[in-house]
């Protein structure tokens, strides 16, 4: 069994990121920027918000931290999306969410220019993705597949299923399966026999958000297994795998953390040197 060790690819793509970053700035072009809106003080955003702007500093991207009250107007917050879409020397605009109730988070995302839209959230984007066209990649799926590629393992002709159908991981992990040639099966909380279809999975993605969903007796002997759950089990961080049970079966399995959490991270830093990219063109 082979660990999927998306702690070291990040800190890899990271140390590209910064080649790159160091090189536009040798040859006197512009610093690559991703601006990042903050709305309201949920602790956990705050924290990845922190962390989205250390990863930019550390890479040589210039980090824009916008840090609005939680009792910002949507009309403030779609101005703020509005001067930055215009604003040349900003390549990337994420909106950290959830965002407060009040606000409407499609309206809110969907603001971001297309060309700006790092996060990939945005119905333009995704539509581009169904499609099989070129486009910004959402990060989370973006970054299991970065690290199935990083290890040899070919997608074509295997059966991959997804467990979660979210707008943000499970449908666009679907596309990006089946664009590289998968055989592709999504399960949610109306599928009918969930271990049916996970016991069948060459290449197994379970985001759910459930803690210990996926048990040893529901994975393939050899499976590759990706864990992108985020969960908390008696305060410590988990995923939705049961990783010492399925760690006996897999060929390859992430763990948590230090699996797909930090290839998220790294996955921003990407789309935002090709937003940069397309810009100078
Ligand atoms: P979400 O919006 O809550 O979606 C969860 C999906 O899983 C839904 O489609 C739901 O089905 C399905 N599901 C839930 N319980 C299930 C069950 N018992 N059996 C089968 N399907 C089930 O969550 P999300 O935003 O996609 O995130 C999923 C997990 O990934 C969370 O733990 C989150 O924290 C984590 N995450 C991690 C990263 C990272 O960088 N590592 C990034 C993003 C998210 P229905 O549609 O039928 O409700």
């Amino acid at each position: 069994m082979t660990i999927l060790d998306g702690k070291n690819l990040a800190a890899k793509i990271r140390g590209e990121v910064a080649v790159k970053t160091a090189a536009y700035a040798a040859e006197g072009k512009r610093q690559p920027c991703l601006a990042v809106i903050l709305v309201g003080e949920d602790p956990a955003s705050q924290i990845y918000v922190r962390n989205k702007h250390n990863d930019c500093v550390t890479t040589g991207i210039k980090s824009l931290m916008n840090t609005l009250s939680a009792e910002t107007t949507e009309e403030e917050l779609l101005s703020l999306i509005d001067r930055l879409n215009d604003d040349d020397s900003v390549d990337g605009i994420l909106v950290q969410l959830p965002l407060p109730r009040h606000l409407n988070e499609t309206k809110v995302t969907e603001r971001i220019r297309a060309d700006k839209d790092v996060d990939a959230f945005s119905a333009y984007n995704v539509g581009k993705i169904t499609l099989g066209r070129d486009a910004f990649k959402p990060c989370t799926p973006y970054g299991v597949m970065r690290l199935l590629e990083e290890y040899n393992i070919d997608v074509k002709g295997k059966e991959c299923v997804v467990v979660g159908r979210s707008n943000i991981v499970g449908k666009p992990m679907a596309l990006l399966l089946l664009a590289a040639g998968g055989t592709v099966t999504v399960c949610h909380t109306k599928t009918a026999d969930l271990s049916f279809h996970t016991r069948r999975a060459d290449i197994l993605i379970a985001a759910a958000g459930r803690a210990d969903l996926i048990t040893g007796d529901m994975v393939k002997e050899g499976a590759v297994i990706v864990d992108v759950g985020m969960n908390r089990k008696d305060g410590v961080l988990c995923g939705d795998v049961d990783y010492a049970a399925c760690a006996e079966k897999a060929s390859y399995i992430t763990p948590v953390p230090g699996g797909v959490g930090p290839m998220t991270r790294a996955m921003l830093l990407e789309n935002t040197i090709t937003a940069y990219n397309n810009h100078l063109k």
